[in-house]
């Protein structure tokens, strides 16, 4: 038996699961958030127990001293050398990462050049996995791409139609996200359906409070709503999703608050989407309590559906139909209003809820017996993902 980190950061924060493998068990798991601020909180759940602590965190560095401090103080672990594997999810793995890889000098260096394409994730994210590999030198570090998935896309649908040099010389192309998520539950799905992976289609909705749409052949991603980077596609949160690009430099010129592209792309990333709409919340709960009474809440929530159906309605053209259409993330997992929302008048396209079984909790098949489509609730698991690609790569390594 050995013991398994899944370390997923982000710009601020460090979420992490510790898994006890091969069982697939989960012996604790816990979160850093607010890091690089003087009142970061360590959260740890283990059992019953739940620890947790505010303290000043300036950086990853120290983040991943505390956690791994934490683990021995809650004797969680007698010593850090228990840990024989760490995974790490990677935001942006370019067009080189076509699936998980042992981390060398090279990897890394590699993710570091990526930068560019998520400047807020790959960076830390790098840090992170020196520091694992200082403190913990003979754990196998594996990384986890999440646009791996979706390197399997075919040209007519990753390229933009832009001159070529923009690929070509600068690599402009969709990549999408949540790969990780997708991959999970199609797989989940497959199971569900009682087919091998590579006889079924199906539609992966991951809705969260970042959103992607993926149509999934055979096991494989053919088309993401993600683009370039994780601000195309659906309507989400606080993003904008895809819009006419013509809007920036209209802005950029007309809104004095608006001074530059930065300032711009930070608008549609962080003040669009549900909460620019409602003015009100970029939670989907919040808007659903506000739309009896606010209007822009209702407006919200209906174009954030209206974006949901238009891209299941795209992939059921590109796949010509499907065998399911699954629902994952926060909001697809738990908002019944939305899925209800967005199932509503599919009937024609062969996609029928059972408004019985689209209720608090579900999980599993939610469709009536004549929807051709049937229709999945299933919880995502990208931490499981990331140990047991730990655990296949320590085994091979
Ligand atoms: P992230 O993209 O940050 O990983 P999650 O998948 O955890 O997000 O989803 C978080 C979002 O899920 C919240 O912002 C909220 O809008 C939504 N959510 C969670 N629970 C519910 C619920 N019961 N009803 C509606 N929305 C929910």
């Amino acid at each position: 038996m050995t013991k398994t980190l899944a370390v997923n950061a982000g710009s601020s924060s460090l979420k992490w699961q510790m898994y006890e493998m091969p069982a697939e068990k989960v012996i604790a798991k816990g979160l850093i958030e607010r890091i690089g601020l003087p009142d970061a909180i360590s959260t740890v759940k283990f059992g019953e127990t739940k620890d947790e602590r505010t303290l000043e965190i300036p950086d990853h560095k120290t983040a991943v001293t505390i956690l791994l401090d934490d683990l021995k103080r809650l004797k969680i672990v007698s010593d850090i050398s228990e840990i024989t594997g760490v995974g790490h999810r990677i935001v942006a793995g370019g067009e080189d990462f076509k699936e998980s890889t042992v981390v060398t000098p090279e990897v890394l260096k590699k993710i570091e050049e990526l930068a560019p394409y998520a400047p807020l994730h790959n960076p830390s994210e790098a840090v992170v996995m020196r520091v694992f590999d200082d403190i913990l030198p003979n754990a196998t570090s594996v990384a986890v791409f999440d646009t791996a998935f979706h390197t399997t896309m075919p040209a007519k649908a990753y390229r933009y139609p832009m001159p070529n040099k923009y690929y070509d010389k600068y690599t402009v192309r969709k990549y999408g996200a949540h790969g990780t998520s997708h991959f999970y539950v199609s797989r989940e799905a497959a199971k569900l359906l009682g087919k091998p992976i590579e006889e079924t289609k199906m539609i992966t909705c991951h809705i969260g409070n970042g959103g992607s749409i993926t149509a999934v052949k055979g096991g494989k991603s053919v088309d993401t709503s993600m683009g370039f980077t994780p601000l195309g596609g659906i309507m989400m949160g606080t993003r904008s999703g895809d819009l006419d690009p013509s809007i920036l430099p209209f802005v950029i010129e007309q809104d004095p608050d608006i001074k530059n592209s930065q300032d711009a792309i930070d608008m549609l990333n962080k003040q669009s989407g549900l909460l620019g709409v409602s003015g009100v919340s970029s939670d989907m709960r919040d808007i659903i309590d506000n739309m009896d009474k606010n209007e822009n809440a209702k407006l919200a929530f209906e174009m954030y559906v209206d974006r949901v159906k238009k891209f299941i309605g795209q992939y059921l053209a590109v796949l010509n139909g499907a065998d399911a259409l699954v629902f994952t993330a926060g909001v697809g997992e738990n908002s019944i209003p939305f899925r209800a929302a967005v199932l509503d008048e599919m009937d024609w396209l062969g996609i029928v809820v059972d408004p019985e079984k689209n209720v608090i909790g579900a999980t599993g098949d939610i469709s009536l017996p004549e929807s051709r489509v049937r229709i999945f609730v299933i919880p995502t698991d990208e931490e499981l993902v990331i140990a047991r690609d730990v655990e296949r790569l320590s085994a091979a390594n």
